[in-house]
């Protein structure tokens, strides 16, 4: 079964904030914030949308990562794997 490391907890979210280097953590999958209108997430997801059309086929959980100290959000592509 292919699933995502993330959303089943077998690997947390490592990275460093590009702006001020603290923690960055997972914040959840990004379908989960389609409900919540953000201009900020839209024009991520306008750039995906827009990006390279094999990435539709790719089995990728996009997932919102936040920095603890200044709130910086981004988006993460994680990988699926088998498990
Ligand atoms: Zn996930
Ligand atoms: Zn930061």
């Amino acid at each position: 079964m292919v699933i995502c490391p993330i959303c089943n907890g077998i690997e947390e979210i490592e990275d460093r904030c590009p702006d001020c280097s603290n923690q960055m953590v997972d914040q959840g999958k990004i379908v989960d914030y389609l409900d919540d209108y953000s201009p900020y997430l839209e024009v991520m997801m306008t750039k995906m949308v827009d990006g390279d059309p094999d990435s539709a086929t790719v089995q990728q959980c996009i997932h919102v990562i936040q920095c603890v100290e200044c709130g910086k959000i981004m988006t993460k592509e994680i990988q699926e794997a088998s498990y």
